[in-house]
């Protein structure tokens, strides 16, 4: 694929010692030796080769797009728009300590996270990198995130730049403000309502999954010296149970406590209320409901829409599940998602 003029001659003033003035001047000069039977870019072509430098560094882009991107790639060049740029955060790991940022990047093809360690954490600290922006990254390298897919790494050789060249064909940021419901963990934060987040349990609390309720009003029981009562209803001659499970989701940027109420928790655990209870009773063991599933769900994918509150108790946010979108999202469904996205913008235009 042939850059534009302005690519190349920016290419060619990098690899020589000329002034972008100089290789035009060049350049015209060429297309004028040659009768101007020669388009300015292969004039520059011809330019850069008498400069003695390599046509494919020149004009052959060796840019991916972030659909083709796999875990364990090396040296991985790419362009996108910045559509997300995360607060720089600071990680111990042993002796070693430093920081880190991400941000999301895309392109017509997909979105995908990109890592920045030490030296390039700067220009986002600095507010370099800000979304909305056309970044490049050079020599990237890639590996798989908790979630499985592909992101990009930045190594000691690679370089993370802004770019103020305009590339028509990625997607404007106004593209992605439909994907505003889907948000990442680390943006959360207390009041939200109906946001959805998908990440990886990373935990499930062996808390006893049970809690008694009203069975008038549905609302908690509570036991004082062997007698129950509810709020609203008084003296209860016998509660009935809802299920609860609370558990951690991790996705990339942050984690969260996330707790299941009622059928939620039986949808999660995939298990009704009265079964769980049965197998409680049976094994004498409140929690062995959960015990049982544990092994299962962790490491799972899921994604689940609810709200967000600040937790005096842990003193840190809850989300609280209002919907179990699905415990196995489907990939070709996520990219039929952002192609949507990618359509609403075009029809509007
Ligand atoms: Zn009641």
């Amino acid at each position: 694929m042939f850059k534009s003029l302005d690519e190349m001659v920016h290419r060619i003033a990098e690899k020589s010692k000329l002034s972008k003035e100089e290789i035009l001047e060049r350049i015209k000069a060429k297309q004028i030796e040659l009768g101007q039977l020669i388009t300015p870019e292969g004039a520059a072509y011809i330019v850069a080769k008498e400069l003695g430098l390599d046509f494919f560094a020149i004009v052959e882009t060796k840019e991916l797009k972030i659909k083709s991107i796999i875990p364990g790639m090396k040296n991985v060049d790419v362009v996108g728009r910045a559509v997300k740029v995360f607060p720089v955060r600071e990680f111990q790991k042993e002796e070693r300590k430093g920081k880190y940022a991400s941000l999301i990047i895309a392109d017509e093809t997909g979105s995908i996270r990109v890592v920045v360690w030490s030296k390039d954490v700067e220009q986002i600290e600095k507010g370099e990198i800000i979304p909305g922006m056309i970044v490049r990254v050079r020599s990237g390298y890639t590996k798989s995130s908790l979630q499985g897919e592909p992101e990009i790494h930045l190594g000691t050789r690679s370089k993370l730049m802004a770019d103020t060249s305009d590339v028509k064909t990625l997607p404007e940021l106004e593209a992605f403000a439909p994907e505003l419901e889907r948000v990442y963990i680390a943006e959360l934060k207390d009041g939200d309502e109906k946001k959805e987040i998908r990440g990886t349990i990373l935990q499930i609390f062996e808390s006893r999954p049970f809690f008694e309720v009203c069975p008038k009003c549905g609302k908690r029981a509570e036991e004082k010296s062997g007698v129950w009562a509810c709020r609203a209803c008084g003296q209860i001659e016998r509660p009935d149970y809802r299920m609860v499970t609370s558990l951690i989701i991790d996705d990339g940027t942050d984690n969260i406590r996330a707790t299941f109420f009622g059928r939620l928790a039986e949808q999660l655990l995939g298990i009704s209320t009265g079964e769980a209870l049965k197998i409680s009773k049976e094994s004498g063991n409140e929690k062995k409901p959960i015990i049982d599933r544990k092994e299962n769900l962790l490491g799972k994918e899921i994604i689940v829409s609810g709200e967000t509150r600040f937790d005096t108790f842990s003193n840190r946010l809850n989300f609280r599940v209002r919907e179990l979108i699905s415990l196995h999202p489907d990939p070709k469904a996520e990219a039929k998602r952002f192609l949507k996205q990618l359509e609403k913008k075009l029809a509007i235009e």
